[in-house]
């Protein structure tokens, strides 16, 4: 069974929009998200997935099976699914039997995480591309638990991988050059977001952040989801 965020009337937080991020941003799409994190982000926008210190799980978690799950997820006029959470790879043995039955059906994979836990091989196949987005130090994480060195390597060498940073500051920065260098990560696949939950401050370090992708010939990515709704869950 899978276990899946769950909405405030109750339904499994699986919703058809557009992905407001990275590569394949603004693609329609519909989103999975899990519940679960091995990490706890100060800034985390989805803390009702995994905080159970300020969240109920029995108001926030939905167990599911994978049928279940696929009858939510299919949709006639969109063939690219984004898993989210959460962190997803926590519970990649439970994806399985459901993205088996969504690529029988032609259905695309979008897998986001923080990086830290490196796919087994079985769900790596069913995954066409990685959403990589490792913490750094303003994450608040201790630097054992953001960057698990083996699970870094194995995505940096992964062709279906980008790199998603988000970025607050200067100090972010220099220590996003620091993982690029030790990593030896393509500045083709290496993003730079904003750290922003609304659209003021998304704008202004959006003009901040494309000058550095200009200079250093990384990826911009913005929050297309923050510019159209601010910080609204489930769209
Ligand atoms: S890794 Fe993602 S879901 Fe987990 S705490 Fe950090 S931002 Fe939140």
């Amino acid at each position: 069974m899978l276990k899946v965020s769950r909405q405030a009337d109750g339904r499994p937080e699986i919703f058809f929009s557009v992905q407001g991020e990275g590569r394949n941003m603004g693609r329609p799409s519909v989103f999975l998200r899990l519940a679960l994190c091995n990490l706890a982000c100060a800034w985390c926008d989805t803390k009702y997935t995994w905080d159970w210190q300020h969240f109920d799980p029995r108001e926030q978690v939905l167990e599911m099976a994978a049928p279940d799950a696929e009858n939510e997820i299919t949709r006639p006029n969109c063939k690219h699914l984004v898993v989210t959470g959460g962190e997803p790879t926590l519970q990649q043995k439970q994806l399985i039997p459901l993205l088996k039955r969504l690529r029988d059906q032609g259905i695309g994979v979008e897998m986001e995480t923080n990086g830290t836990v490196a796919p087994i091989p079985e769900l790596a196949l069913l995954v066409d591309h990685w959403n990589v987005s490792p913490k750094l130090e303003s994450s608040g994480n201790p630097p054992s638990k953001r960057e698990v060195s083996s699970a870094y390597a194995f995505f940096a060498a992964l062709p279906s991988a980008d790199f998603k940073y988000v970025v607050h500051d200067e100090r972010d920065l220099a220590e996003v050059r620091g993982l690029v260098s030790k990593y030896n990560l393509e500045s083709e696949k290496v993003f730079l977001m904003p750290q922003a939950r609304d659209r003021e401050t998304l704008l202004e370090k959006s003009r901040w952040l494309v000058e550095v992708c200009k200079r250093e010939g990384y990826r911009f990515s913005t929050r297309l989801h923050v510019l159209l709704w601010g910080d609204a869950r489930g769209v």
